[in-house]
């Protein structure tokens, strides 16, 4: 395991959600617990690289964690946050010290957010794992680029469009996923800035196929980023400046940002409808939302969330979720696309569950924009076969 792993036993819900934000806006797995089983059990099969410990809980107190901690031979950076006051939690400091465990410092509440964000950053850095000022200097350094996945229509089999997923390469560690970077970017307020270089990418990369590729580019954009900069203006303006119909960009918003009550969400999304672009809704199914409520944005296209295409061949529970969402989008004019299609199996379901636009390895890896003409190209071959 190489990322930086957080665990919190804080019987505190408010505290230990803040905690758990600030340690993912520093790049951090983080889990959070309030029960003693659940923590022991984290301890062993997780291997937390940092553990915060309230010093007084119901069950098991500080001290008490300690001592177990210590008997597991634990190493992992060892913080205690309480309401006691500090020479308590000194004293409980240097007990932890005195059973060999690797105190990282104490915190009273009301916690001082900045100084927990410091202590964080620092234990980080020193692990040798991603920080939010490698992510700033990436950004200035172009170390992101875009990859494209085809998205294809299951009637005709030809490509309707392809979805821009960011790519970084950095230069000493390696290509680093998006589930890593962009967490910690919207926890960062960097998002806008990024939003900005994956649209200026796909722009001129979409301008650069010059007529070759006629369908949609898709760019996931994060809920971080509406409202606070305006992304309509962002693709308003670019759009202008590298001459590209705004009709050919699909704006993606998973289907929880999209859910937020914050009304210049909806806002930003009907002046990206009156402008032209498309929206779709992301990761559709993994989150808690109705249709219905849905419907008053104004989308045209629901992308079925890969877990529940995943299943829909081996789970006949999965495939009658898929069929009744496609039934009522379709009534509601919409769109469906299945997400995640890795077999030919999983193709021929969807497509007879009445799924519009397939998309998944088994049609086409996400390939650099320089391979997608050549694999339109050989795709106009292969139509037939799907
Ligand atoms: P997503 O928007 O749901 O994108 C689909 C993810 O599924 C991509 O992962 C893609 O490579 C992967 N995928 C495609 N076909 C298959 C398949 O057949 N099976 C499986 N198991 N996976 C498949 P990727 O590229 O690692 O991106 C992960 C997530 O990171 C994306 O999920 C999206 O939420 C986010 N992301 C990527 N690029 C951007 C970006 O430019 N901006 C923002 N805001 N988010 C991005
Ligand atoms: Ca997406
Ligand atoms: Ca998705």
């Amino acid at each position: 395991m190489t990322s930086n792993r957080l665990l919190v036993i804080d019987d505190d819900p408010t505290s230990s959600a803040t905690i758990g934000r600030i340690a993912r806006g520093c790049g951090y797995d983080a889990i959070i617990t309030t029960d003693t089983d659940d923590f022991r059990s984290r301890v062993l099969s997780w291997d937390p690289t940092v553990i915060v410990l309230d010093l007084s809980m119901p069950e098991m107190d500080g001290y008490q964690v300690m001592d177990w901690l210590a008997r597991q031979g634990c190493n992992a950076h060892i913080l205690i946050v309480s309401v006691h006051e500090l020479d308590r939690l000194r004293e409980a400091e240097a007990t932890g010290r005195a059973l060999c465990l690797n105190m990282a410092g104490v915190f009273q509440k009301s916690l001082n957010l900045e100084k927990l964000r410091d202590v964080f950053r620092e234990i980080y850095d020193a692990a040798g794992v991603l920080s939010i000022q490698d992510i700033s200097h990436a950004l200035i350094n172009r170390e992101f680029r875009l990859v494209y996945q085809p998205q294809i229509d299951l009637k005709s089999g030809g490509i309707v469009g392809l979805e821009a997923l960011a790519r970084w390469d950095h230069p000493r560690r390696g290509p680093i996923p998006p589930s890593t970077f962009i967490p910690m970017m919207e926890a960062n307020e960097i998002m806008s800035e990024f939003t900005y270089r994956v649209l200026e990418m796909a722009l001129d990369e979409l301008r650069a196929w010059n007529g070759a590729m006629n369908g949609r580019v898709a760019i996931n954009v994060s809920a971080a980023v509406y409202g606070a900069m305006g992304i309509d203006e962002m693709v308003r303006a670019q759009c202008i400046d590298k001459v590209v119909d705004i009709r050919r960009i699909t704006i993606e918003i998973t289907e929880t940002a999209a859910m937020t009550e914050a009304s210049e969400v909806s806002a930003c999304l009907w002046r990206l409808h009156e402008l032209g672009a498309q929206l779709s809704i992301d990761d559709f199914g993994t989150g808690y939302s109705s249709l219905v409520k849905l419907h008053q944005l104004p989308f045209s296209e629901l992308k079925i969330d890969k877990s529940l295409i995943r299943d829909c061949v081996p789970n006949p529970q999965s495939n009658i979720l898929v069929r009744a969402m496609i039934d009522l989008a379709h009534n509601l004019n919409k769109l469906v696309v299945a997400e995640g299609v890795e077999n030919l199996e999983t193709l021929r379901c969807v497509r007879e569950c009445g799924c519009d636009v397939a998309q998944g390895y088994f049609l086409g890896m996400p390939m650099p924009p320089d391979e997608v003409i050549p694999w339109l190209k050989q795709q106009a071959t292969r139509v037939d076969q799907l």
